[in-house]
């Protein structure tokens, strides 16, 4: 297919999003993609909603998820898993774990903020999770500094959600505490037991401080399993696509790309565009085709 697109890094409501998953497939398809992925942070819960979307509009689907690893500060390692199972034993394992992670930080920011005088609860944020929904969805909602910001925004403590994160929420803030995370090899040992291909998302986030620094942790990552790269995304400029580019190319890796779409969360991403560049479906196409090829070796 000649100049088909396609989105392979987007969240929903299941996760930070504002879109719940069925709606972020319908503006796939608004948008004339022709493949997506969802990747929401910490869970699969919106996966089989979006996936029973896909299939009714003709969109083909990856099932993904996005998690955090253990990374020195000021950095930040976020894999992304394509192709997991979603009956995998290992992967409840793996998100369980990792919402227990968020379990553990998210009433220390609400404390600290309520010590600020600032009213905010956590009965508060985790509605602000729902969408104001009842809780139906069984399983648990990873809930996300966005959640907190967004009340930050709506009670007019802070005047954007930038704000909001440079004041309170990031490191350096007010209110900033860190979650537990999992080692990268963890991470992508999980992912790989749960059926899934492991890819670096937005290489640009680890914030190395030179190119064979940012080199010897692609490197560490492929010794052990990483199967891909994120060229394409709405923080890379061109330089850092060439760059990535060039280590896919270096280390047999396949090349992604997406938009990291979060609807309102992140205004200025739109679906199946990063930085006004387009992801071509042969990313797509790679990444199923790797996933044919190794998927079955675990
Ligand atoms: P959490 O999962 O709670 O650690 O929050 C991570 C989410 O917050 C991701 O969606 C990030 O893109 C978003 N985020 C992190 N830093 C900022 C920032 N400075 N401004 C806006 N969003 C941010
Ligand atoms: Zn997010
Ligand atoms: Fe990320
Ligand atoms: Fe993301």
């Amino acid at each position: 297919m000649v100049n088909a697109y396609v989105d392979l890094h987007c969240h929903s409501t299941a996760s930070d999003g504002t879109f719940t998953p069925a709606e972020v497939v319908r503006l796939a398809h608004q948008n004339k993609l022709t493949g997506l992925a969802l990747t929401d942070h910490d869970t699969i819960n919106g996966i089989a909603e979006a996936s029973a979307e896909a299939a009714r509009l003709g969109i083909d689907f990856i099932p993904g998820i996005e998690i955090s690893a253990e990374f020195p500060h000021p950095g930040h390692m976020h894999l992304l898993g394509y192709g997991v199972d979603p009956e995998s034993a290992d992967l409840k394992d793996l998100t369980t774990q990792l919402l227990e992670g968020r379990d553990n930080r998210n009433p220390r920011i609400i404390q600290r903020l309520q010590e600020l005088n600032i009213a905010i609860t956590m009965e508060e944020v985790e509605a602000e999770a729902r969408g104001g929904a009842p809780d139906e969805s069984g399983g648990k909602k990873p809930i996300g500094r966005p959640h907190i910001a967004a009340i930050l925004l709506r009670k007019g403590y802070v005047s954007s959600i930038k704000q909001a994160f440079d004041k309170y929420l990031a490191p350096g803030g007010l209110a900033y505490f860190d979650k537990e995370r999992i080692t990268p090899q963890r991470a992508v040992e999980l992912i790989r037991l749960a059926g899934g291909i492991c890819v670096l998302a937005h290489p640009i986030q680890l914030r190395t401080e030179n190119d064979a620094q940012l080199e010897r942790v692609v490197k560490d990552l492929v010794d052990l399993g990483l199967a891909g790269i994120e060229v394409i995304h709405s923080d890379h400029d061109a330089a850092w696509i060439d760059k990535c580019s060039r280590l896919a190319d270096k280390y047999g890796l396949v090349k992604t790309g997406g938009s990291d779409f979060h609807g309102a969360t992140k205004k200025d991403i739109s679906l199946g565009t990063a930085r006004g560049r387009r992801i071509p479906r042969a990313y797509f196409d790679a990444v199923l085709a790797r996933h044919a090829k190794t998927a079955s070796i675990v």
